[in-house]
C-alpha cells in the first residue's frame, strides 16, 4: 500500500476505525473522516502509519467535496475509498420515528453516494477502487431491519452498477456484507426492546471483531490491478 492514499468515512470508531488502523500499517496514508474529530485525533496519534483526521459528515455535500479535496490537495490523488459511515436505527415499521427512517437512509445511501460521486473523477484517474461496507442485511431483510436494510439493498444495487460502468477503465468496486461485528453500532438503536434483543443476540456468539472486516478490506485492495474482488459476504461462523 506504499504511496497509496486511502479515504475511510465513519473512522472514528469500529469497522471504520479497525480499517484505518490496517491500512496505515499497511503502508497507505489514511485520510479518516468522520463527525468525531477528538475520536479521528486520537486515532492518528496511536495509528502505526500516517492517519490524516478530516471532518465529514456524509449527508452534506458541501463537506463530502471539502474531504476529497482534502484528500487529493494533501497527497497529490485519490486510489481507495471506504465508503463506512452508517447508523442502524432498528425497530418496527409500525409507530416507526420516521426521523431515524431519514437518518439511515441520508448516512447509509446517500451518504454513500454522495461520496463516490465526489471520489469517482479522481479514482478514475489513478485507477482506484471503491469499497462499500454493506451488510448481511444487503442480501436478506429481517423483521425490525426493513429501512436499515433497504438502505443496505440500495448500496449493493447501486454498486453494481457502478462496476459494470467503470470496471473496463480500471476501477474497481468491492462490496463487503459483514454479519454481526462486536462496534458501538447497535448502541444506538432508539427502541428500548430492539436495542436489548441485538444485545443479546451478540452476547449469544462469537461476533466478528472489526479487525476481522479490516482484513477483508486490506485483501480486497492489495490483489493485482488485473484482479476485482467484487464482493465477500463474511458471517460470525456462530450466526446462523
Ligand atoms: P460504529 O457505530 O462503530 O461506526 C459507525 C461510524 O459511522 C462512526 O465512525 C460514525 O462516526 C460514522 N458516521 C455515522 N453517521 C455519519 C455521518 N453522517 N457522517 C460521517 N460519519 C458518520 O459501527 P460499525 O463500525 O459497526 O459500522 C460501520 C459500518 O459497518 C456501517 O455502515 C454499518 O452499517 C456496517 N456494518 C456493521 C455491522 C455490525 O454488526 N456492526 C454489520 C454489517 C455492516 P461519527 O459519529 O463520528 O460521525
Amino acid at each position: 500500500m506504499n504511496g497509496k492514499t486511502a479515504l475511510i468515512t465513519g473512522a472514528s470508531s469500529g469497522i471504520g476505525a479497525a480499517t484505518a488502523y490496517a491500512l496505515a500499517a499497511a503502508g497507505a496514508t489514511v485520510v479518516a473522516g468522520a463527525r468525531r474529530v477528538d475520536r479521528l485525533k486520537e486515532l492518528a496519534a496511536t495509528a502505526d502509519g500516517d492517519v490524516v483526521p478530516v471532518e465529514l459528515d456524509v449527508t452534506d455535500q458541501e463537506s463530502v467535496r471539502e474531504a476529497v479535496t482534502a484528500a487529493v490537495d494533501r497527497c497529490g490523488g485519490l486510489d481507495i475509498v471506504v465508503n463506512n459511515a452508517g447508523v442502524m436505527l432498528s425497530g418496527p415499521i409500525l409507530g416507526a420515528d420516521t426521523a431515524e427512517w431519514d437518518r439511515m437512509v441520508r448516512a447509509n445511501l446517500l451518504g454513500t453516494l454522495y461520496v463516490t460521486h465526489a471520489a469517482l473523477p479522481h479514482l478514475l484517474e489513478s485507477k482506484g477502487t471503491v469499497v462499500q461496507i454493506s451488510s448481511t442485511s444487503g442480501r436478506i431483510a429481517s423483521a425490525m431491519g426493513g429501512v436499515y436494510a433497504a438502505t443496505k439493498f440500495g448500496v449493493n444495487a447501486f454498486s453494481e452498477s457502478l462496476r459494470q460502468e467503470v470496471t473496463e477503465q480500471g476501477v474497481r468496486v468491492v462490496t463487503i456484507e459483514p454479519g454481526m461485528v462486536d462496534t458501538e453500532l447497535a448502541d444506538h438503536i432508539g427502541h428500548d426492546a430492539v436495542r436489548a434483543m441485538a444485545r443479546q443476540l451478540a452476547e449469544s456468539m462469537r461476533t466478528l471483531r472489526a479487525e476481522d472486516v479490516a482484513a477483508a478490506v486490506v485483501y480486497a485492495v492489495s490483489q493485482p490491478d488485473h484482479v476485482a474482488v467484487n464482493e465477500i459476504l463474511l458471517r460470525p461462523t456462530d450466526q446462523a
